[in-house]
């Protein structure tokens, strides 16, 4: 690595508060991400690898103290093709994708809350909402239907802010859904791509979804109008995060956010089931969906801007295999996802979601060789 950047990065380590130093060292962020990209683009995998330390170096400076950058800019808000306020649409009509009541730029309220006060008011606003969550529009018919699928363990202050935060905003956007949250017992590395298989198998068993959502705990849309349905799947919705300075890392990026009609993901034989720890699962999602053929889309401007709930990676492994899985990403796509994932799962529903507990090992996803 060229000694500059190097420098960069040691400086960049150390403990730093001031925010006249916390701005330089967003900068930092910035140029050595960049820096990152570009290796990348030559020698794909270090480019991650950089990238990766950089990102989780930036999370053990300072973990709660950022600075947030609420500047929009305007150049980037789509073209007003928003419905005009007071547009009645009628029950027996499909509802409108861009609805006057989503305006756009969304307050990001990240302070902690209980699961019981969100469950209250959530109920207060909304009384028809059904136990696991449940819920559709009675003002028009639903365009889609939409399963929130959130991969868990021991993130236990995110999920209210999320619920807080994303619930009302699904209401707006006039799409029936519900949340699953998975989550993994046992003391194996975290899989979250294993449990996003779990929850899809799960929640197809309450509904015919047509959409499913793959979503972070720790992710705040910043937009309402990055609309959650189905429109130019597969989706990527977390385009632009804040501990990314507001950058797609790299244009194979497919983490954070990311949507799938049922039928594509039924199609691509679902995620991998052998990434175990930190990394890659994502990335081999992106390789399925291309060797499917489908063209990833992606929320323009703003819409695709989110906050990332700051937190630390305590003891949770790297998989540090993955790069050596993602090279055979073509031949395991077709015997390690959907068709090979067995589990035992414990299910049950409190007001705003459905919980599905699951204790996961290699042995519940047998795989020839890999
Ligand atoms: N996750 C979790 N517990 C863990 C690790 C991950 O619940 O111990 C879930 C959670 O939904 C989280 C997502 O998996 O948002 C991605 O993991 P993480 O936030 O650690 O990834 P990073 O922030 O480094 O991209
Ligand atoms: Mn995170």
């Amino acid at each position: 690595m060229h000694s500059f950047y190097f420098h960069s990065f040691i400086f960049f380590l150390s403990p730093i508060t001031s925010k006249c130093v916390r701005n330089n060292m967003n900068e930092y962020v910035f140029m050595v991400q960049a820096r990152g990209i570009q290796i990348r683009e030559n020698v794909k995998n270090i480019g991650a690898q950089v990238l990766e330390q950089v990102v989780r170096g930036a999370y053990s400076i300072n973990g709660t103290d950022y600075s947030y950058d609420f500047n929009f800019s305007e150049s980037d808000a789509p073209p007003t093709t928003y419905l005009p306020e007071g547009f009645t649409y009628l029950p027996s009509q499909v509802c409108p994708e861009k609805l006057p009541s989503m305006k756009g730029r969304l307050e990001v309220n990240m302070t902690e809350i209980s699961l019981e006060e969100v469950e209250r008011f959530s109920l207060e606003r909304e009384p028809s909402m059904a136990p696991g969550g449940f819920w559709k529009p009675t003002d028009c018919l639903p365009r889609w239907k939409v399963a929130i699928l959130v991969p868990f363990r021991n993130r236990h202050e995110h999920l209210p802010i999320l619920l807080r935060h994303l619930v009302p905003v699904l209401q707006k956007q006039r799409l029936q859904f519900a949340f699953y949250v998975i989550e993994q017992g046992g003391t194996e590395p975290f899989n979250r791509a294993m449990l996003f298989n779990v929850g899809f198998k799960e929640a197809m068993k309450d509904l015919d979804w047509d959409c499913l959502i793959f979503h972070d705990v720790d992710h705040l849309m910043e937009n309402d109008r990055n609309y959650y349905g189905c429109t130019d799947m597969p989706r990527h919705f977390a385009v632009k995060l804040d501990k990314y300075s507001y950058m797609l890392p790299y244009n194979e990026f497919f983490g954070g956010v990311s949507g799938l009609m049922v039928k594509q993901f039924k199609k691509i034989n679902g995620f991998p089931n052998a990434f175990w720890g930190w990394g890659g699962e994502d990335d081999d999602l992106w390789n399925r969906v291309q060797f499917a053929n489908y063209t990833v889309s992606r929320p323009q401007g703003d819409q695709g801007r989110y906050m990332s709930i700051p937190h630390h990676h305590r003891g949770e492994a790297q998989f540090l295999g993955r790069y050596t899985l993602l090279r055979h990403s073509k031949e395991r796509q077709k015997v390690d996802g959907l068709n090979n994932l067995n589990y035992f799962p414990l299910v049950s529903r409190s007001p705003l979601f459905t919980n599905i507990t699951v204790s996961l090992s290699r042995k519940l996803a047998p795989i020839a060789d890999y």
